[in-house]
C-alpha cells in the first residue's frame, strides 16, 4: 500500500499536510509520533473511513483514492482501530462472522490461532474481560489474506500479559507474509518487529527509514516528545 502526498483533517483543521508512507509487501511498518500527530487520522484514510483532501492511495498497485470503508476491506485493507473494535451487544460469533468473509474462514484461520474465543462464541462481546475483547477484535487480522493490516494502539491498556499475546499474534502475522503498519506505544517492541520506521510530528513525515537508522534512545525520545 502507498500513500502519496496525503493531506486530510476535519472540518476547518488540518491534520496531515503531505505524507507519504509506503507498505511495502511482507513488510512491517512502525508509525510513532507524539499524541495528536496525526497517526490515527493516518490510519483512517489509509482505510477509506476518511476522505483525504488531496493525496492518492495505492493499493496492491491500483488508485483507490476516494473509495469507502468498505470497497477498501474488500480489497483486502483490514484496520483494527483504537478502543476495542468489537460490537459489545453482539456475540463473539456474530462479531466474528462480520469479521470474516465465512465461517470456513473463522473455522479454519480464526479459531485454532485464539482458542479462547472459540470456548466463548455464545456470550455477548460486551461480557468478556478487555484482553479477550483485544483479542476479538485482533482477530479480523486473520480472517484472510489481507494486502495490508492497519493496528492502531492494539495493545493500550492492556496487562504485560496481554501485551506479551498481542506481540506474539503480530509475530505471526509478519512471519505468515501479512504487510502490518503499526501504532503502538510501545516503541520498543514495535520497532524490534518493524522493517521500517516513520516518524510524524504535527502532520508531517519527520523521519523515514529502517530502524537502526533512528539512533540512539536520545534521538528516539527527541522524535517522540510532545508536539
Ligand atoms: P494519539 O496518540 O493521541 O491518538 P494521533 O497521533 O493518533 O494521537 P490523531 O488522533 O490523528 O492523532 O489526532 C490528530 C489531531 O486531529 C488532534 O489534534 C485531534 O484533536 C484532531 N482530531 C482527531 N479526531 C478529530 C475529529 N473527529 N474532529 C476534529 N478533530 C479531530
Amino acid at each position: 500500500m502507498r500513500l502519496t502526498g496525503i493531506t486530510a483533517g476535519y472540518e476547518d483543521t488540518t491534520v496531515l499536510r503531505g505524507v507519504d508512507l509506503t507498505i511495502p509487501d511482507n513488510a512491517v511498518v512502525a508509525l510513532l509520533g507524539p499524541n495528536g500527530a496525526g497517526k490515527t487520522t493516518l490510519l483512517r484514510v489509509a482505510s477509506g473511513l476518511l476522505r483525504p483532501w488531496s493525496g492518492t492511495i495505492e493499493l496492491d498497485g491500483r488508485d483507490v483514492t476516494g473509495q469507502p470503508s468498505h470497497a477498501l476491506a474488500a480489497a483486502g485493507v483490514c484496520h483494527v482501530p483504537e478502543g476495542r473494535g468489537v460490537f459489545p451487544g453482539l456475540t463473539v460469533d456474530e462479531n466474528l462472522r462480520l469479521q470474516a468473509p465465512s465461517r470456513t474462514a473463522v473455522a479454519e484461520r480464526v479459531l485454532p490461532a485464539f482458542p479462547r474465543l472459540g470456548e466463548r462464541l455464545t456470550q455477548r462481546a460486551g461480557s468478556l474481560s478487555g484482553g479477550e475483547q483485544q483479542m476479538l477484535a485482533l482477530a479480523h487480522a486473520y480472517t484472510g489474506r489481507h494486502s495490508a493490516v492497519l493496528l492502531d494502539e492494539v495493545s493500550m491498556g492492556l496487562a504485560p500479559r496481554i501485551v506479551d499475546e498481542i506481540f506474539e499474534h503480530l509475530k505471526v502475522l509478519a512471519a505468515s507474509g501479512t504487510s502490518l503498519l503499526l501504532v503502538e506505544q510501545y516503541v520498543k517492541r514495535a520497532l524490534e518487529l518493524a522493517d521500517y520506521v516513520y516518524v510524524l510530528r504535527r502532520g508531517q513525515i519527520e523521519f523515514a527509514g529502517e530502524p537502526w537508522q533512528l539512533g540512539t534512545d536520545a534521538i528516539l525520545s527527541s522524535y517522540l516528545g510532545e508536539s
